[in-house]
C-alpha cells in the first residue's frame, strides 16, 4: 500500500474530506506507522458486513486514516462502503445495512503523507475478464514503478496512486479461468510485501508474499472461514484460530468447512522474512504470530535488555502502552520496582483539529503526563520499543526530569533504526532517523538528554522472540533487505562503497518509499 506524495490534497473532496498536512503532522508519537489491516469472511447466513466491521475495529491500530468494506451477494456488482476516517467514523447502522451478502472483505489503512485520498481508500475494486474483483492489501510493492509503467504502456489507466491498484489491474487482465489462477500467474511479478484479501462475486481469496513479511491468519467462526491480519481480530469476533496463511500460499474459499477451502501454491517460498517490528511494536500484544504470544515475546525482550543493560536504578517505567510488557520484564529480571511513571491519554485517538501555536508547543504533553508522586527523587529506567527521529524521546525525558527524576536511563527493545522500510511501514527518510544521523549510542543519548542509553542487540532481540534468526527481515537495522527495493538515491550512496549486492536490491534514483 503506497501512495504518491506529489499529489497532496488539502481540502474537501465531494462529501468526503481529506487530512491536511498539518493534521498529519500532529501525530505526537515518534513511531513507525503500520500501513494496513485486512479482514475477510465467507459466511452464508451471517451479517458479514457487521462481522467485518468488528474485525476491522480490532485491527484499528494497523491503520487509522481510512476504512472500507466490500461485500458480495453473488450478483456481478460488488457492494462497497469506503471512506476516510476511523472504522467507527466510517460506518454506521445505515451503511452496514446497505452491505448485504454472504462474503466480505475489509481494510483499515494508514497512508503516507499526502496520499490519503478517497481514491486510495481500500478495498480497491477493479473490473476484468472474469468480472469485478476487490482487493485489500497490507504491505508494499517494491517494483510498483516498473509494473505500473508496463501497464500504462499496455494502455491501462489508473484512478489512484496506490500500488494496490497496480495489483488489481494486473489481476483483472491476467489470463486464467479463475481468480486464484490469475493470482498464481501474477505473483512471480510482484516484488515486495503483500498480505491480500480478495473478493469476487463468488469467492474469497487470501494470499501472502513468499517471504511472509506481513502476518495473515485463518480462522473459523461457526464453521465459516475468516481471514485476518492478526489473531486479535479472530478473538474479537469469537472465531477460532486455525493456522497462518503460509508465505507464498493462495487460499481460495467458496464454501464452509474443509471442503470449502482450497490451498494453491502461488509462489515458492525460499525463505521467510517476517517483519521484526510486528513483534517489537506493531501487532497487538494479545495477538499470536508464528505461535509466539506477542505479549510474552515483548516481556522477554525486556528480560534480555536487562541482561545486556543492567542499570543501577530505583524504578522501571515503560512508555505506554506498547513498551509496558518489556518494562515489566526488565523490572522482573533486575528485581526492581515497576511503576506507571507516565500516564497516557488513552482517549486521544488521532485528532483532526489543528492545535493552535501554544498547544503545538506542548507537544507530547497532549498525550502523556508524568507522575511526580512516583518519580520524585528516583533513578529511573525508561523502557521504550523504538526511536525513529528522537522527537518524542527527548520531551519525554524532560517530562520525567521536570517531575523530579534524579537520573533517567533509556532502554530500547529494538536495535537502532538506521534504514527506511520499503516493505509497508511509514517510517521516515534516512536523514531523519536519529540512529542514522548520529554516530553512536552516546551521541544519541546526549541529544535525547538521558544519563545512559542502550539498544537491544539484534541477537538479543531474535533470542527473545525465540524463532530462527534467518526467518526475519532486518532491513531497517542493517540496510540489507530480503528482496530488491527501489531505493532513494541518498540511500544508495550511503551504502557505497560496499556496493549494493544481490540482497541489497537494485537502487533506483527517486524510487518510491512507503
Ligand atoms: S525493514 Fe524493518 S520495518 Fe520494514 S519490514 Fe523489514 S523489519 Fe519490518
Amino acid at each position: 500500500m503506497q501512495g504518491d506524495a506529489a499529489s497532496r490534497p488539502t481540502g474537501a473532496l465531494g462529501d468526503e474530506w481529506t487530512l491536511t498536512d498539518q493534521a498529519l503532522d500532529d501525530e505526537p508519537m515518534d513511531r513507525p506507522h503500520e500501513a494496513c489491516g485486512v479482514f475477510g469472511i465467507y459466511a452464508p447466513g451471517m451479517d458479514v458486513a457487521r462481522v467485518t466491521y468488528f474485525g476491522l475495529y480490532a485491527l484499528q491500530h494497523r491503520g487509522q486514516e481510512s476504512a472500507g468494506i466490500v461485500t458480495t451477494t453473488g450478483a456481478p456488482e460488488l457492494l462497497a462502503h469506503r471512506r476516510i476516517g476511523l472504522v467507527s467514523q466510517v460506518f454506521n447502522e445505515e451503511s452496514l445495512c446497505a452491505l448485504p451478502g454472504f462474503a466480505a472483505i475489509g481494510h483499515t489503512r494508514y497512508s503516507t503523507t499526502g496520499s490519503n485520498r478517497q481514491e486510495n481508500v481500500q478495498p480497491i475494486i477493479s473490473s476484468g475478464t472474469l468480472g469485478q474483483v476487490a482487493i485489500g492489501h497490507n504491505g508494499n510493492l517494491t517494483n510498483t514503478l516498473t509494473l505500473r509503467a508496463r501497464l500504462v504502456d499496455e494502455g491501462e489507466t489508473f484512478q489512484s496512486t496506490s500500488d494496490t491498484e497496480v495489483i488489481a489491474r494486473m489481476l483483472a487482465i491476467a489470463p486464467g479461468l479463475t481468480y486464484a489462477d490469475k493470482l498464481r500467474r501474477i505473483m512471480p511479478s510482484l516484488q515486495g510485501s503483500y498480505s491480500l484479501v480478495i473478493l469476487t462475486p463468488t469467492e474469497l481469496l487470501a494470499a501472502r508474499d513468499p517471504f511472509g513479511v506481513r502476518p495473515l491468519c485463518l480462522g473459523q467462526l461457526n464453521g465459516h472461514w475468516v481471514v485476518a491480519s492478526e489473531t486479535c481480530a479472530l478473538d474479537t469476533i469469537g472465531a477460532q484460530f486455525v493456522r497462518e496463511v503460509e508465505p507464498g500460499e493462495i487460499v481460495a474459499i467458496s464454501g464452509d468447512g474443509a471442503d470449502g477451502l482450497r490451498s494453491v501454491r502461488g509462489q515458492k517460498s525460499r525463505r521467510r522474512a517476517a517483519c521484526l517490528f510486528e513483534y517489537i511494536y506493531f501487532a497487538r500484544p494479545d495477538s499470536v504470530i508464528s505461535d509466539r504470544s506477542l505479549y510474552l515475546a515483548r516481556q522477554r525482550m525486556g528480560i534480555q535488555l536487562a541482561e545486556e543493560y543492567p542499570v543501577q536504578a530505583d524504578l522501571v517505567i515503560g512508555v505506554p502502552d506498547s513498551a509496558t510488557p518489556a518494562a515489566a520484564g526488565y523490572a522482573q529480571a533486575r528485581g526492581l520496582q515497576y511503576a506507571d511513571g507516565l500516564i497516557k491519554n488513552r482517549y486521544i485517538g488521532r485528532t483532526f483539529i489543528q492545535p493552535d501555536q501554544q498547544m503545538r508547543a506542548l507537544g507530547v504533553k497532549m498525550k502523556f503526563n508524568a507522575l511526580g508522586a512516583v518519580l520524585k527523587g528516583k533513578r529511573v529506567v525508561m523502557i521504550d520499543d523504538s526511536i525513529v527521529r528522537g522527537t518524542t524521546s527527548k520531551p519525554l525525558v524532560q517530562l520525567l526530569r521536570d517531575a523530579g527524576a534524579t537520573e533517567v536511563h533509556l532502554g530500547i527493545t529494538s536495535p537502532p533504526f538506521k534504514w527506511p522500510c520499503y516493505l509497508g511501514l511509514d517510517v521516515a527518510r534516512r536523514e531523519e532517523l536519529i540512529a542514522a544521523r548520529l554516530e553512536d549510542e552516546a551521541a544519541i543519548g546526549r541529544e535525547i538528554g538521558v544519563d545512559s542509553i542502550h539498544y537491544l542487540t539484534l541477537d538479543g532481540l531474535v533470542k527473545a522472540i525465540d524463532l530462527p534468526g534467518d526467518s526475519f527481515c532486518v532491513g531497517c537495522f542493517t540496510g540489507t533487505y530480503p528482496m530488491p527495493v527501489q531505493m532513494d538515491l541518498a540511500d544508495k550512496l550511503a551504502l557505497e562503497p560496499s556496493g549494493v549486492g544481490p540482497d541489497r536490491g537494485q537502487p533506483v534514483a527517486g524510487g518510491s518509499r512507503s
